[in-house]
Formats: structure tokens, sequence, C-alpha cells
């Protein structure tokens, strides 16, 4: 049986817009979502220009209303459309979706226990929209010392204790942590084996990883990856929206999880390919970190040995990313972190001609090889899937950071 929220849910709105350049007319339906506010752009079928509109919803009263669409205007009759759109801001299309069936119709049976979802999607746009200002502020407080202000926005402490630069410094990371893991596919084993290492450089080498620490802080990296991390979680919390219905997939059974036959409804490759980018640069030196670890507890050294010898943390971190994971995949624990430092996907994003194709629903990008350029297709939904497996193996590293951290004092100079 569906509960009162499913029924509402089950609502989708049909409309016309008329392109303000070709005068293509196309139908877009809208599966109304929870939000206030939902915003859907999409290109104009026949002549590419942007289109977007904004649907207003006043949940309570359960009514609502478009705003004047950019690009285009509303009309009443269907006659003569182009096409048919639907959009969601909460979940996935089915890919052979037919009008008029609603998403929410073919979708909702998929969950393992819908419940469940909308508890942790609560928690989610909770943090969205108020938890993740307040980290900010709290790290500011923690960056300018102010730890008066840091105090008093963290709240009581848990334990009777005077709270010290680490241990404010290890409640916030927690809390972060905590509110990040729900934006990841991380497994509880997952977390546990990176706690398993840096509870074993601890330790077994404590010395060792307080040098690595203390050569972090004098070299301004602590400081820097710091600030580098504050902006790839920003980045992610502002554009939540764009990957939220990929991550409602999760909460499937295994069985409906296939990407080749859903579609999310909004594309915004743009901003997308900007995260995935200062994330996979970010977490390649997160890398560093992670080696160093790995290079006290087997070999009691800072020194990753090598055929011809050996080599420093400074050489590792110098080395083109995409040879990196060949020495990551000396450690136990390069499953968390290889397979998604994928350099060719990277450059490939990166290249200024890289963009999104909506006839295809791909994103195209390109490689340059001995002075020819070779494209590279991968479908829209399966780019977004890599942004938040990166991101994923970017929360897993950072857990060795914000260790190296606490082992330098907290310091941030
Ligand atoms: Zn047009």
């Amino acid at each position: 049986m569906l509960s009162s929220a499913e029924s509402e849910l089950l609502m989708t709105i049909r409309a016309v817009l008329l392109c303000a350049s070709c005068e293509s007319k196309t139908v877009v339906r809208t599966q109304v979502g929870h939000r206030d506010k939902q915003e859907h752009a999409f290109k104009c079928p026949n002549c590419g220009i942007d289109i977007s509109y904004v649907l207003d919803l006043d949940q309570k009263n359960v009514s609502w209303s478009f705003r004047e669409p950019h690009n285009a205007k509303w009309v009443e009759s269907e006659e003569g459309a182009i096409g048919v759109r639907t959009f969601s801001d909460e979940l996935m299309i089915p890919a052979d979706l037919q009008d008029p069936w609603s998403p929410f119709i073919l979708t909702f049976r998929n969950f393992r226990d819908i419940d469940v979802y909308r508890h942790d999607e609560t928690v989610r746009n909770m943090f969205v929209e108020h938890g993740w200002a307040r980290c900010e502020r709290l790290m500011v407080h923690f960056e300018n010392a102010n730890f008066d202000l840091f105090d008093k926005e963290a709240g009581p402490p848990e334990t009777q204790e005077a709270p010290t630069v680490v241990s404010r410094l290890e409640a916030l990371g927690a809390y972060m942590e905590g509110a990040f893991d729900g934006f990841t596919l991380n497994t509880e084993g997952s977390y546990s084996r990176v706690a398993q290492r840096i509870a074993l450089v601890r330790s077994g080498s404590a010395t060792l990883f307080g040098d690595l620490a203390q050569s972090y802080l004098r070299s301004g990296k602590i400081a820097a990856l710091w600030r580098q991390i504050r902006d790839v979680r920003g980045a992610m919390v502002r554009n939540y929206p764009a990957l939220q219905p990929l991550l409602q997939m999760s909460y499937w059974h295994r069985e409906h999880q296939d990407l080749s036959k859903f579609l999310l409804s909004d594309k915004r490759f743009d901003a997308l390919r900007q995260v995935y980018i200062d994330c996979f640069e970010t977490l390649c030196r997160l890398t560093v970190i992670v080696v160093g670890v790995e290079t006290i507890i087997h070999h009691a050294s800072l020194e990753i040995p090598t055929k011809k010898g050996s080599m420093t943390l400074e050489d590792f971190e110098a080395m083109p990313n995409g040879l990196k994971t060949g020495i990551i995949d000396k450690y136990p624990i390069s499953d968390l972190f290889s397979p998604v430092i994928d350099t060719k996907l990277r450059n490939g994003i990166g290249h200024n001609s890289a963009h999104y194709e909506p006839k295809t629903d791909e994103v195209i990008c390109y490689e340059t090889k001995d002075a020819t350029t070779v494209t590279r297709t991968l479908p829209y939904t399966e780019f977004c899937d890599r942004v938040l497996k990166l991101f994923a193996a970017f929360e897993l590293a950072e857990r060795y950071r914000l260790a190296l951290h606490m082992e330098a004092g907290g310091a941030l100079k």
C-alpha cells in the first residue's frame, strides 16, 4: 500500500514549452518531488538552445506554479509537439519510459526499504541546507584559532575534559566524516580497513608517522590539503542535486541497479566535470599519505623500495598520476583507490573540448596521442557514477589526512 506521501509523489505535471528561437514545442512532464522548488533544464530538441524552467511547490497545501521559463514560453496546446521530456529531481528515469507512465510508479518497487532511503535522504538534505554551513564556520574558527567561537558553535562537549586543539579537530573531523559517509557508497568494511591501517601505524611506528606529520606541516601541505578538501566537499554539497537520483539507486535491490537502463533527467556536465577533476587531483595528493602509511607499516621507512633502490614520498608525489597506481598496487589497500584513478578519463574530461552530447546522452572526451586526437564516449549516467565512486575513495583517503593532521597536533602552520 502507498502512504499519502507516496500518493502525492505519483503526480507528474504536464505542460508545454515553446522554444523562443525555433518555436518547436516540447512537452515537459515534471515528477513532483519533496522540495519547495525544482529547476530543470534541457536543450531544445530542434535547435539546441538551452531551455530551463522552475516549478515552485507548496508542499503543505499541495499546490504548485511554474515561473516564466528561460528561452521559451508556456503554451496550452500540445499539437505539433516534437518531443516529450520527463524530469525528476529525485528519481532516475527509466531509459525506456513511455508516456504517460511516471518514473515514481516504475521505480518505487525497486527499493529494498524505502523508509531507510527516506531517512538517509532527509539527513543528507539537512546537511546540504544547514550542516555544511556550520562546518564552514567551524573550519574558519579552527583556522583562526578562535576557540571560544569554535566551542560556542560546536555546542556542549561530550566529555567533562576541557577541549584541546586536537580534540576539537577530531570532533570536527568525525562530524564531517559521518555526514559525508552518507554521500558515498562506501561500506562499513572499507572504513574499518582504513581505520585498521591508521591504528597499525599509530601503534607500531609512531615515530615515523610523527616524522611524516612534521614534514607535511613544515612544507605547508597540511594547510594546502585542508583547503583542497574543504573545496571538494563544498563542491559535492553544492552539486548534490545533480547526483542525488543516482545515489538513490544504491538503495534499490541489486538486480535493478543497471546503469544502462536509467537516465538522470538533468544533465549538469560542466559543474560535475569540475567536481570530478578537483576530486581526482586531491585524491592523488592524498594517496601520498596513504602510501606513506603503508611504507611505514611494511618497510619501517618513509621510503618506497623500488627495483633500483628506493624513492622518497616526494618522488612519488611528483610522479605522473597515471604511474602512481603502479606503486599503490603493491599494498593491500590498493583496491580502495587504484580502480578510480583513471588518468585517461581524467585527461579526457579535462580536455577543453569535452562536452555533453544530448543526442546520445553521452559525455564526449578527447585524448591526445602522438599528435592525434582520439575521441572517447561515456554514457552520462556512467560518468555521474564515476564522480560518486571517486568521491567515495576521496572520503576514505581523507581519513589518513585527518590522522596525520592530528599527529601534527592539529596545527595548520
Ligand atoms: Zn528551438
